[in-house]
């Protein structure tokens, strides 16, 4: 080295990521190298480098070694002496919340056009337009069919194709599982099928009989008031144009450049997934709450609907600023290089972010804050290192089971569960039992009576209990082989868990004479239902963990996938971001919250949040006001929720 000097850290929470990040933009300045260790040994690291910076875990109180080498190596070395005798000129502040869609104001330009953005992000990019596909273009009746057998067999096989290519689908995203899942429920379910079979044996071509039978239905759902029900009608107008290509056999169509930025009137959720790698999206129709707009945001992927598209040539070099809600088609120079310049910051950003997922989160007296993550599907878990979080936090099993069969299956049960367990090795890992709700319901079982203040959660399972039977048994063979928690949705009363208590005793002394190996799991509650958190000292349990999603919906009474309520979700007046951004905590939410809390610590019971707002930086201070110190996030948010916990001064 040729200047090298030692400094005591006396920054409260040690070099963790926001100092680390200062201490790299600071040493970039210099005609120098710098680097910096722990005083008690340990390799040298460039100071240069967030990510290995983080890993030293310095903290408060230790000795830091700081060299460099270079033309100003005794002036870098001074410098960051100073900043770390400066604490990094950390000041107890509150930073602004990240940027919501709408809050940059495009700065007019020649060849701009405004757009809705429904996904943010910044792209260019050469356009690729995809032409309307017709959907709605009735078949033509043709001639009445003789050979019924060969025609039912051609609607078998166009069946058969249309469900492996879309099956292809479901492993994209876990997000494509939820969307795409629907239209494969929909082949496989023999009501759905069976009745074109019969027109097609009453003399229909295969393609009337499907075009028929399709119309019906999606009509049916675009009568239901509810988003949801609607979205459904857009997936089965999806499936309908699958089908009639397979039918019709004009399957394939021009191909579709790679990394191009996708024009289209309107584009379908399973379109968008068969796309190589697209830039950006820019549509004329679609909203922020169809299925298209949610998985661009899963994957990603810029995305601006309301555009006026015909104005725009095939082959055409476009930006697309979903963050500022607009489109510069033949940017010029000075546009160009702004965009660059951003675009290199998002790219740099994602490289910090999987720097942070690495990093352990404790309070300012250094306890652990556990950050775990939501499973709905054993693939979501293979891009995710087990050592990013601190277990898994809740296993949704209405979504981790594809039918009533699988649910049935307890051997097939016993081995989902213990392979969750294998993943994590060691670290807890929190089942929740069925949740049967509107918005997740499982093929082939009973919901008629399902409905968000019907026979949901806990309730559907005791109500069913051949079924929950089947699940219980499961997991107490599995709790043999690891850290298993069981979690029950939707509980009101503290005999709900009682009754589940003495059925899993029961079922464990037939498990122990059947000669299984088998062990009673932690019991906790999803604190989701009003009444339950105005009474949580009648509970005996030993975790609860707070759905935010639901008790939000029944403290507000508001439907919670109603795309029109989203502006009770916030106290604040209507605003476009909130129609963008549905979660938030609410004042009465949180004094629920803060009730269960505040009896959790008397009590040494646990109390996390696994609700969306955990995953959301925006709402992680007001759960941490309350005093939620676990939180459980979807894989994708584990990033941006640790850097938020990691920058911020977490009290005990
Ligand atoms: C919740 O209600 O917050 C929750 C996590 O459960 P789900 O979203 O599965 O209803
Ligand atoms: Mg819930």
């Amino acid at each position: 080295m040729d200047a090298e000097t030692t400094v005591l850290l006396t920054h409260p929470i040690g070099l963790h990521a926001r100092p680390a990040v200062k201490l790299a933009q600071l040493v970039v300045t210099f005609d120098a190298n710098a680097w910096v260790r722990l005083q008690d040994g340990g390799e040298w690291v460039k100071a240069r480098s967030t990510a290995q910076v983080m890993k030293l875990s310095a903290r408060h109180g230790q000795q830091l070694q700081v060299g460099a080498t270079g033309p100003e190596a005794d002036s870098v070395v001074q410098a960051v002496v100073d900043l770390i005798k400066r604490n990094f000129d950390e000041v107890d502040d509150d930073p602004a919340l990240p940027t919501n869609a709408n809050a940059l104001e495009p700065t007019p330009t020649s060849g701009m056009l405004a757009g809705t953005p429904v996904s943010q992000g910044i792209a260019l990019g050469i356009t690729h337009l995809i032409q309307p596909d017709g959907w709605h273009t009735p078949c033509s009746e043709g001639t009445p069919v003789v050979d019924y057998k060969s025609e039912e067999q051609r609607l078998r096989s166009a069946v058969t194709d249309a469900r492996d290519a879309l099956h292809t689908l479901t492993h994209r995203h876990t997000t494509a599982n939820d969307v795409i899942g629907f239209q494969i429920s929909m082949l496989d379910d023999p009501d759905f099928i069976n009745p074109v079979i019969a027109c097609i044996h009453s003399g229909q071509s295969a393609d009337s009989a499907w075009s028929e039978m399709l119309s019906q239905r999606i009509n049916e759902f675009e009568q239901l008031t509810e988003d949801y029900h609607r979205q459904r009608a857009m997936d089965l107008r999806d499936l309908d144009q699958r089908l009639k290509q397979r039918l019709s056999g004009s399957l394939g169509g021009d191909p579709i450049p790679a990394a191009a930025v996708i024009l289209a009137s309107e584009l379908r959720p399973s379109q968008l997934l068969e796309l190589p790698a697209p830039r950006a999206i820019v549509t004329h129709r679609g909203s922020a709450h169809d299925h298209t707009a949610l998985l661009a945001r899963a994957l990603g992927i810029p995305m601006l609907v309301a555009v006026n598209i015909t104005q725009i040539k095939e082959g055409t070099s476009v930006l697309v600023d979903a963050d500022r809600g607009c489109i510069i088609v033949d940017p010029q120079e000075e546009a160009l290089e702004s965009a660059q310049a951003r675009i290199r910051s998002c790219a740099s950003a994602r490289v910090e972010e999987t720097a942070w997922r690495g990093i352990q989160i404790q309070t300012v007296d250094g306890k652990p804050i556990q950050v775990t993550v939501n499973v709905d599907h054993l693939s979501s878990l293979e891009q995710l290192q087990v050592n990013s979080c601190d277990g898994i936090g809740l296993v949704r099993t209405e979504l981790l089971f594809e039918n009533d069969q699988q649910l049935r299956n307890e051997s097939l049960q016993v081995e989902r569960y213990q392979q969750l367990l294998a993943w994590a090795a060691g670290r807890p890992v929190t089942i929740r039992t069925l949740d049967i709700a509107p918005d997740k319901s499982v093929p082939g079982l009973r919901n008629a009576t399902v409905s968000a203040l019907g026979l949901r959660g806990i309730r559907y399972s005791l109500a069913y209990p051949d079924l929950f039977r089947v699940q219980l048994r499961a997991l107490l063979r599995a709790a043999a082989s690891g850290p298993l928690e069981v979690l029950l949705p939707m509980v009101t009363w503290p005999h709900e868990v009682e009754s589940t208590r003495q059925l899993m005793r029961q079922l464990l002394g037939a498990l122990h004479e059947e000669g299984f190996a088998a062990r009673l799991p932690r019991l906790g509650i999803m604190l989701e239902v009003p009444a339950a958190a105005l009474q949580i000292e009648a509970f005996s349990v030993d975790f609860i963990s707070v759905g935010s999603n639901d008790l939000t919906q029944y403290v507000l009474a508001a439907d919670r996938s109603c795309a029109e309520l989203q502006y009770l979700h916030t106290s604040k007046a209507h605003s476009s971001a909130a129609a963008h951004r549905s979660v938030s905590l609410t004042t009465p939410v949180l004094a629920l919250i803060e009730r269960a809390v505040q009896w959790g610590e008397k009590q040494e019971i646990p109390v996390s949040a696994c609700g969306e707002a955990a995953s959301v930086p925006e709402c992680l201070n007001a759960l941490l006001r309350v005093g939620i110190r676990s939180f459980t996030v979807s894989p994708n948010a584990l990033g941006p929720v640790k850097k938020y916990l990691a920058t911020h001064q977490i009290e005990p």
